[in-house]
């Protein structure tokens, strides 16, 4: 199959989550199942590459989509103000920019694969800009939810910017409470919806996940899978990473420990090496619960352990974090930045690695701290309850420590139970041998994907 992949982000050049792993990665999966695949991309600042396109893996060709104007700014959606004042148009652009570029190119795809609300017009285009059009016949549509909460709304004053008329807002699905949603025009009009694990995609269905567009999801629940995300091992293995201070593998996680050492001296965390170091790498945003992060730090003494903290994004947490780290700045590192080589380490070095989400579609902290052999602890919702079960030390089933209430008490009495479970050696060393042989490669899920696209393909 030919299969165009549309995101705004996607790795190695450009990335602010979990999305551009996704688009960096997804791809190759399925190039080696086969398929042709090409992925569109905005031309921001941050792309490094020269020119107007880049392949990756053995020839899958990434397109970058240039309007200087747009996109030659230091941020993908915004910055330290909020979001740019004009997405709609910027990501209104990128989408017609890819519909454009494949006709111009003799690339006719069988599927568009559309990733969130910064592609949900594209649907909607093919059914009316590029209707008329003989080449856009039989292109199908899947559109995957990496964040539901993320739905690219507006006013509708500014609908006429997509470059659509005016009638389209209710034939379309466009309106959403007053406003108009890019992303609920693209829930309404893709040919097939997916979500990034089981759960979340349940979890949408209902009224506290579905941002006011459960009823819809619910409506088309026989056209909405739920597809888990798969990890690129070509970039997180620690027997491969040039990023991490010591490489190591399955016959030599004991070099963990080497790099716990120079982490926690280059950071001037203070803990003595045997003592438990929690890692965190994630947006500073609501969905992560930096709230309840922030309230254990007060804690930590009690389990004498210390703390590697990565992420940006709102000021709000940026602010109490700092107010925090302030009095404890011997056992906590606080590292408020966007940095791919530390996030590595933070990975290989620490012991336990925290994801407080109030929601996760799927997560993908949690399976690189796996391969890594850093346990993870986790609130049980979306992609974390679908891939971390509780450990049970009796057993030796699960992966990891799970709490359920969305508040500090709750997790740290999590913390302090994974605590106890690490003074135990051997139990614990076992824990970390048995969650670093885990393979959550691509190759499962792309399959899935395949499957998804054969049975929609015109
Ligand atoms: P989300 O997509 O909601 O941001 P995920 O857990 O799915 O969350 O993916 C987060 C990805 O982004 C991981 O690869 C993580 O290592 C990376 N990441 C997040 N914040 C940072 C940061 N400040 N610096 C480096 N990498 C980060």
């Amino acid at each position: 199959m030919k299969i165009l992949f549309c995101s705004s982000e996607a790795s190695p050049f450009a990335k602010t989550g979990g999305l551009a792993d996704v688009a960096g990665a997804l791809p190759l999966a399925l190039e080696a199942l086969g398929h042709e695949v090409r992925i569109t991309l905005p031309k921001y600042k941050m792309v490094k590459e020269a020119g107007d396109s880049a392949i990756i893996g053995k020839r899958v060709k990434v397109k970058f989509i240039y309007n200087d104007k747009l996109y030659m700014r230091d941020g993908i959606y915004g910055d330290e103000h909020g979001d740019y004042p004009d997405n709609i148009e910027r990501f209104s652009y990128y989408c017609r920019a890819a519909l454009d570029y494949i006709k111009d190119d003799g690339f006719k795809p069988d599927i568009i694969h559309c990733n969130d609300w910064q592609t949900g017009l594209i649907p909607v285009y093919l059914k009316t800009l590029y209707k008329d059009d003989e080449f856009y016949k039989g292109i199908r549509t899947v559109l995957t939810v990496h964040n539901l909460a993320y739905t690219g709304s507006f006013e509708k004053r500014e609908f006429s910017i997509t470059g659509l008329d005016e009638f389209c807002v209710k034939t379309f699905g466009f309106e959403y409470y007053g406003k108009i949603s890019l992303l609920k025009a693209g829930l309404v009009n893709a040919d097939v919806l997916t979500t990034v694990s089981k759960t979340y995609a349940k979890e949408i269905q209902t009224k506290e996940f579905g941002c006011g567009l459960e009823d819809l999801l619910e409506k088309r629940s026989s056209d909405l899978y739920g597809v888990i995300n798969g990890i690129d091992y070509s970039i997180w293995d620690p027997a491969k990473d040039n990023y991490i201070y010591e490489k190591y593998g399955l016959d030599s996680m004991n070099k963990r420990c080497e790099n716990k050492k120079k982490l926690i001296k280059d950071l001037h965390i203070s803990i003595g090496l045997k003592r438990p170091l929690f890692g965190i790498v994630g947006r500073l945003a609501y969905q992560k619960g930096f709230d309840l992060i922030t309230e254990v730090i007060d804690r930590l003494k009690d389990i004498d352990a210390g703390m590697v903290i990565l992420g940006t994004g709102d000021k709000k947490y940026h602010d109490m974090l700092l107010k925090k780290k302030k009095r404890y700045c011997n056992s906590v590192s606080l590292n408020l930045c966007f940095d791919e080589q530390l996030a590595h380490r933070i990975y290989a070095a620490s012991d336990m690695f925290i994801m407080a989400s109030r929601y996760e579609p799927c997560g993908l902290g949690q399976l690189i701290s796996f391969k890594y052999g850093a346990v993870p602890i986790v609130r049980s919702t979306g992609g974390l309850a679908d891939t971390v079960k509780e450990y049970d030390s009796v057993t030796g089933d699960g992966e990891g420590f799970v709490f359920y209430d969305n508040n500090s008490e709750a997790l740290f009495k999590t913390m302090k139970h994974a605590v106890d479970l690490f003074e135990n050696k051997k139990l614990w060393n076992n824990l970390v041998k048995k969650i670093a042989s885990y393979d959550f490669s691509w190759s499962m899920s792309a399959k899935e994907y395949e499957r998804i696209y054969e049975k929609i393909k015109g």
